[in-house]
């Protein structure tokens, strides 16, 4: 039994800097990539992402 005290795990994602609330996800778009808010259409952040 491995006492391993992970706080929280590796892909703990970002928190929107506009609602606050919502979590960044990255999706992939023809550009290359794309960071928005996950709860758009109610918050539309929008980031992107060059390569
Ligand atoms: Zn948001």
């Amino acid at each position: 039994m491995s006492d391993q005290s992970h706080r929280e795990s590796r892909g703990e994602a970002s928190v929107c800097p506009k609602c606050g609330v919502g979590a960044l996800v990255q999706k992939k778009v023809r550009l290359g990539a794309m960071v928005g808010c996950h709860i758009w259409p109610r918050c539309d952040y929008v980031q992107m992402r060059s390569n």
